[in-house]
Parts: structure tokens; C-alpha cells; sequence
């Protein structure tokens, strides 16, 4: 009998602020515990009485860039650094609270929302995560650049990239697990070509973009002093980019994917097909009719109340988290 995995949000409330990519501007965040069956939604808190904007594929208005969600002034750019983090750490729930029109750059990677969901620790819930399962092959390409998928147990992505000049042509092996997410994929950074950059400036985009991060690519080679994390940093960050995209199916697509020259705007445009093709995503409950053979305390409405050893509920996420930080240097 298959075992109920439950759905989890974060323990307790957790802050955080950084530059805005595209503004320049400082922006502050706030991630908040949600329900069960809430999913993930972004909320501007500048703007009160905006409707909250559910993290699903029909609210993606743009990925110029960076991806979207929303339109005009109701809208949270930049989402996909942490909807990758959130899919990959098992977060099903959270309300994203931020007082802008996009969420901070960081680094250019995922670290610092590892680093703020390890802090706030994660607590399950007690209703169980579905997931899709892929029933047959199914691919979407444009020109060079394809996007396929089989139907397997397990979440891994294969990605081949080939900008050729100083980025090159690269390929990466992805196979979900916590660990795995934030050793090798976390840390990989936003990467772009200088003389996109100045074209950025000139058009009023990327104003707070600088080496602090991203990747900067000259046409003699990195122009960051610290060079690169991976020698295949690139394609790692775009295994980072398709997990975020992907994540706005609202839950786990469950199969084995190959990318040929991913980029945000493929990768929604095959999530929106795959979507619509009848009977290619099966929604399953693994457990759900009959959950209650694992038992473990679990809370309805997560609140500042919880008890402060709730971490210890989560044995697995803690351990992983804790074997996994330093070797990332946090
Ligand atoms: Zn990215």
C-alpha cells in the first residue's frame, strides 16, 4: 500500500530583503505558514487589497527575463528562484508576502531561500500531496530547442545547453532529492552575456544587476573575480529556472525530462500544452483513502503556537538541511 506523503508549509514566519534585479531597488519579503490545499501564492503587500496571486501556470504573463506572475500593477516578478526552492524542499503551502514588483536576486541563486525555509523549518500537514504522473512520452520544441518527458518514478531532468563562445556547450544529470537540490543546483547562479547587459540598461531593465549577482560573460571569458562555483554552472541554473517553471503546475510533475536549450519561455509553454493534452498528467494521491497507517502529530493551521521543538517532527528535512549546509558554505 502506498504511504501518504503530507503536504508541509514553512513553522513559522520568516523575513528577509534584498535588491530587486530589474528595479534596483530594496525590496523585503515575507514568507508566511498557509493551509492545506492553499498551494503557493504571492501577495504585494504595497498594494493593499491586491488579490493574492496563486503560483499556477495560467497566472505566468511573462518571462522576459525572468518569470512573472500577474499582470500590470498586480504582479511579482522573479518567482522562479523560489518556487524551484519551494518544489524541491517539499513546501506545498505558503502565503509570499513583498512590497514590490519582484522578489530580490540575492546572488543570483537559491541559497539565501534554502538558507531562510531551513531557518523557518518546514512542518507537515495533515492532508496528503498529490503529484501528476506522466502516462506517456510527450515532447515541445521550437526550433534547436526541445523540452521532452517519459513517464518514470522519479523526479530528473538531463540538461544540454550550447551557447557556444566563452559559456560553451555543457550537459547535467539531475535526480531529485533534498541534498541533491542543494548541493548541486542551489548555488548555481542567473548567468548573461555583457553585451545583453548593456542593452538591459539601455532599455531601463537590470538596473540593480551587477557581478554581486550574476555571471557576467565577456567575449574573453567570465568577467566575475571569483569566477565560476561549477565548471557547468550554467546548465545547472537552468535545471534551477525549469524546476521553478515547472513548479507552477502546483504540484510535483512526477517523470524523467529532457532540455535542449531550455529557457523560461519554453518551459511554459510546455507546461501549459502538457497540461491540456488529455490524459498525459494524471493527478494520484499516493495513500490517500487510506493515509491513516502512518501517524505522526501533525497540525491543521500552523501558527505561532507550535510547539518550539517542532523541528524535531521533521527529522529527515532537518538532517539533510544540516548535512548538506556546509558544504555550501553557509
Ligand atoms: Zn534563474
Amino acid at each position: 500500500m502506498a504511504v501518504m506523503i503530507r503536504q508541509k508549509t514553512i513553522i513559522k514566519e520568516t523575513a528577509t530583503r534584498g535588491l530587486g534585479l530589474h528595479s534596483g531597488r530594496d525590496i523585503n519579503v515575507k514568507l508566511k505558514p498557509a493551509p492545506a490545499n492553499r498551494g503557493i501564492a504571492f501577495k504585494r503587500s504595497d498594494r493593499p487589497g491586491s488579490p493574492a496571486l496563486p503560483a499556477k501556470s495560467g497566472n505566468v504573463t511573462s518571462t522576459t527575463l525572468a518569470t512573472t506572475l500577474g499582470r500590470g500593477d498586480n504582479s511579482v516578478s522573479t518567482v522562479e528562484h523560489l518556487m524551484a526552492t519551494l518544489l524541491a524542499l517539499g513546501v506545498d503551502n505558503l502565503l509570499v508576502e513583498v512590497d514590490g514588483p519582484e522578489l530580490p536576486v540575492f546572488d543570483g541563486s537559491a541559497v539565501e531561500w534554502v538558507r531562510l525555509l531551513s531557518e523557518a523549518g518546514l512542518v507537515e500537514q495533515n492532508a496528503p500531496r498529490g503529484h501528476y504522473r506522466v502516462t506517456r512520452p510527450y515532447q515541445v520544441a521550437s526550433g534547436d530547442k526541445s523540452i521532452s518527458v517519459r513517464p518514470a518514478s522519479r523526479f530528473s531532468v538531463e540538461a544540454h545547453i550550447d551557447f557556444g563562445g566563452a559559456i560553451g556547450r555543457h550537459c547535467f544529470y539531475y535526480v531529485e532529492s533534498e541534498p541533491a537540490f542543494i548541493r548541486e543546483i542551489s548555488r548555481s547562479r542567473t548567468f548573461c552575456q555583457l553585451k545583453d547587459v548593456e542593452m538591459m540598461h539601455r532599455q531601463g531593465l537590470a538596473l540593480g544587476g551587477s557581478l554581486a549577482n550574476a555571471v557576467v560573460v565577456g567575449d574573453d571569458g567570465i568577467l566575475n573575480p571569483e569566477g565560476l562555483r561549477y565548471n557547468d554552472e550554467f546548465v545547472r541554473h537552468k535545471i534551477l529556472d525549469f524546476i521553478g517553471d515547472l513548479a507552477m503546475a502546483g504540484v510535483p510533475v512526477i517523470g524523467q525530462f529532457v532540455l535542449h536549450k531550455p529557457g523560461h519561455e519554453l518551459n511554459r509553454r510546455f507546461l501549459i500544452e502538457a497540461l491540456a493534452q488529455p490524459g498525459l498528467l494524471e493527478m494520484t494521491r499516493p495513500g490517500a483513502e487510506k493515509g491513516q497507517s502512518v501517524h505522526r502529530p501533525t497540525y491543521d493551521q500552523p501558527s505561532d503556537d507550535l510547539p518550539t521543538d517542532a523541528r524535531s517532527l521533521l527529522p529527515r528535512l532537518t538532517l539533510t538541511l544540516e548535512e548538506a549546509l556546509p558544504s555550501i558554505g553557509l
